[in-house]
Formats: C-alpha cells, sequence, structure tokens
C-alpha cells in the first residue's frame, strides 16, 4: 500500500492539506504536520492536497512490504 508523506522541511504550515484532507493530515501537538494512520488514503483527496500544497512537499510513498 502506498501512503502520502510531508517532507518538514520544506512545509511552510499554510495547513492546507489539514483544511482539504482532516483525516489524512493533521498538526501535532510539537506544530508539524503528520501523516494519520489510515487504513486506505482516499487517493483523489490526497492528489488534490498534493497539487495544491504550495511548497509541493507532500508525496505519495510505498509501505515497505515483504518481498516474496
Ligand atoms: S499544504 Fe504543504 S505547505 Fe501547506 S501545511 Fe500542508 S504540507 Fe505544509
Amino acid at each position: 500500500m502506498r501512503r502520502p508523506e510531508v517532507d518538514l522541511s520544506h512545509c511552510v504550515d499554510c495547513d492546507g492539506c489539514v483544511a482539504l484532507c482532516p483525516e489524512v493530515f493533521a498538526r501535532n501537538e510539537a506544530g508539524y504536520i503528520e501523516v494519520l494512520e489510515c487504513g486506505e488514503y482516499p487517493e483523489a483527496l490526497v492528489d488534490e492536497a498534493i497539487m495544491m500544497c504550495p511548497s509541493d512537499c507532500i508525496c505519495w510513498v510505498e509501505d515497505e512490504e515483504p518481498t516474496s
């Protein structure tokens, strides 16, 4: 499964991703954006967040899966 990842070194704290998709993106107690655990990530919403992020710091990453 793939999951979204946020490159915090480029995040400008606009909160756009949190407003758009609060079930996936949240601001944690330390003040940083974090990706919440979801059974299945809503692809269309995450894609939209990726497109609207002003610093292009959200991307999809593949979860590590055991190789057979
Ligand atoms: S939309 Fe991008 S820049 Fe804005 S808070 Fe989310 S990750 Fe950071």
